[in-house]
């Protein structure tokens, strides 16, 4: 990006522009806290007021620009899975992000994670390389770490712009604000005073004393005390507002954060004025169904994006390396993110966002992950055999019901084996799921299939069982379609299926 400032074109009055509203991101212990921080002490509050500094979320500095104090509006909840959220529902709240990564550390995984955030926002980037006071900064090494996963600045073969800073000493601080205005500039952002009041919840509680309490930033229109609201499906009447700095303010405009007061319940974080059905994120994406749904709509998705968690980087390597080799004729498979570790509140944020399929392999799943994934209609699927990935992939993009390719409802490992007549006894500690009498089995060993088959009877110690659960071992007997008893070896894991 050039240096250069753009002014507005003529057609805007300065009204229909409003301050730019930034959110920071990056790795833990960056410096994103004290950052916010240093800009909230040293800058004039937007606001004059003479209250004592409160949080609520956000707040609003003015910055000296082309010889004006020009507002910045800065989300005061550092970290992606606070801005995930915010994403969630209502579209991006930020319009531009600032990625702090400490100099003397580099590229860290979750400066990883919130490059994917910020890339699937589609909003503008500045990097913030913090810690230069510190002895082995090493700007370059950050440069070089942040091309490689795609973030290009200066210098780099791209125009991403990257500001040396010290959050401690504020060395370099002035010269980031400078840039987030230019970048705002540049992005034209436009509002409508005429409209009716727009804004997102950005955090919201219930006070003891007070009652639900909801901080919004205003994006068009302007909010004004008495008035009525829905939010997010929540009715209430604004009867108190209060700014970033604890003054009572009777009006809020655009870009501006206020913690309002006189809803009837606790908003959701991302949802928006304007009640529940009405506030659909803007956004080209379809929304992630099932594979299923999505390669039997008529007109089949151009494109199916995934996030995808695994155990370690090696796996992940693996996954990523073979979902290339699928056929794509018309509908190409997109990885927005890739990592290694349990599938997260923000996995799930970023692939509601995104409209995004999250596959796990080897991972485990926080049950409350879990209960989002589902409240926010996010598809979860996980895999303990790459094979079996791959196939469920490539069944759905040759638009083949995943009934006929369908995924284990039981898995266990093999810790023993009896011969018994032709056949073999296979002592089976049930791992997840369970496995019942009847069902499909396959016995795998690492990506390969080894045997196939039917349960024909299982015991628990001396008793013949329909079914065999999680936790506990069995012995499983079993009517073979192909492989040979022989081939079954201690430690192969064995799935079953839904009957058919
Ligand atoms: P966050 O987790 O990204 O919010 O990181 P913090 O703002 O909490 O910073 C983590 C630690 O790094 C704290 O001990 C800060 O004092 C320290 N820190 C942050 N920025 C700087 C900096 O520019 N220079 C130095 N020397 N320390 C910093």
């Amino acid at each position: 990006m050039a240096k250069s400032s753009k002014k507005p074109t003529a057609s805007l009055t300065p009204d229909s522009l409003r301050a730019p509203v930034v959110v920071v991101m990056g790795h833990v212990d960056h410096g994103k806290t004290t950052l916010l921080d240093f800009i909230r002490h040293t800058n004039v509050a937007a606001r004059e007021s003479a209250g004592i500094t409160q949080h609520i979320g956000a707040y609003q500095v003015l910055v000296p620009h082309e010889g004006k104090p020009t507002p910045i509006t800065f989300i005061d909840t550092p970290g992606h899975a606070a801005f995930s959220a915010m994403r969630a529902r209502g579209g991006s709240v930020a319009d531009i992000a600032v990625l702090v990564v400490a100099a003397d550390d580099g590229v860290m995984p979750q400066t990883i994670e919130a490059i994917s955030h910020i890339k699937a926002a589609g909003i503008p980037m500045i990097a913030a390389i913090n810690k230069m006071d510190v002895p082995g900064a090493n700007v370059d090494r950050v440069k070089k770490g942040l091309s490689e996963h795609g973030v290009l600045v200066q210098g780099y073969g791209g125009d991403i712009e990257a500001s040396p800073i010290s959050a401690k000493t504020g060395d370099g601080v002035p010269e980031l604000l400078e840039l987030i205005l230019i970048t705002a500039e540049l992005a034209e952002l436009k509002t409508d005073p005429t409209l009716p009041p727009s804004g997102i919840v950005i955090e919201s509680k219930l006070d003891k004393f007070r009652g639900p309490l909801a901080t919004l930033i205003i994006k068009n229109g302007t909010l004004k005390i008495g008035q009525d609201l829905v939010v997010g499906g929540v009715k209430g009447r604004v009867k108190q507002m209060i700014d970033g700095f604890g003054a009572h303010v009777k009006e809020a405009g655009p870009s501006t954060p206020v913690e309002i007061l006189g809803l009837e319940a606790v908003p959701d974080v991302g949802s928006e004025i304007g009640g529940a059905g009405a506030e659909a994120p803007a956004s080209t994406f379809t929304q992630a169904g099932t594979l299923e749904e999505l390669m039997s709509q008529e007109k089949k998705p151009d494109e199916i994006s995934l996030i995808v968690k695994a155990d370690v980087q090696g796996s992940l390597e693996a996954i990523t390396g073979s979902l290339a080799g699928l056929p794509q004729e018309t509908t190409k498979l997109k990885v927005i993110h890739a990592g290694t570790g349990e599938i997260s509140d923000s996995d799930v944020n970023l692939a509601r966002a995104t409209g995004s399929l999250i596959l796990g392999f080897r991972v485990k799943t926080n049950p409350s992950v879990v209960k989002l994934a589902e409240t926010q209609d996010v598809k979860v699927m996980n895999y303990d055999v790459i094979y079996q990935l791959l196939d469920d992939l490539k069944a759905a993009l040759e638009g083949i019901s995943l009934e006929e390719n369908p995924l284990p409802i039981g898995t266990g490992e093999i810790i023993a084996t009896f011969p018994h007549g032709t056949g073999l006894i296979m002592g089976t500690r049930v791992i997840g799921g369970a496995i019942a009498r009847d069902q499909p089995i396959k016995i795998v060993r690492g990506e390969l299939e080894i045997a196939a088959g039917r349960v024909k009877s299982i015991r628990h110690l001396k008793d013949e069982v329909p079914k065999a659960e999680a936790g506990k071992e069995y012995g499983i007997f079993l009517d073979l379609s192909h492989g040979e008893f022989t081939d079954v070896m201690v430690g192969d894991k064995l799935l079953s299926f839904p009957k058919s």
